[in-house]
């Protein structure tokens, strides 16, 4: 989340990757996107600032980097899961 209503989603690979016929995983990444569009909308929610306030002071309260219990994280992953259960086994939406 940045300034002026600015925010970027980094996914952890920086190569495009192909499943083993060929097609492109997509549908498995929709819950990590979704955890992370969550957070975008916090960050519109509180504002910039109040965003990463609200960021650190989690870890450094629950003394963790995932935060993961955090009244920031949790709904987070409550929403990651949520999009999970929506896939099939395939990683496809059911
Ligand atoms: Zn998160």
């Amino acid at each position: 989340m940045w300034p002026f209503g600015r925010a970027t989603v980094f996914i952890r690979s920086r190569f495009l990757e192909t499943d083993s016929v060929g097609e492109l995983p997509v549908g498995r990444r929709l819950p990590l996107i979704r955890h992370e569009l969550f957070h975008v909308q916090q960050g519109q929610e509180w504002g910039f600032l109040s965003y990463w306030v609200k960021q650190l002071s989690a870890r450094l309260r629950h003394l963790s980097i995932s935060a993961r219990e955090s009244s920031v994280e949790a709904p987070a992953y409550e929403a990651q899961h949520t999009a999970h259960a929506a896939l099939d086994e395939t990683g496809i939406p059911r």
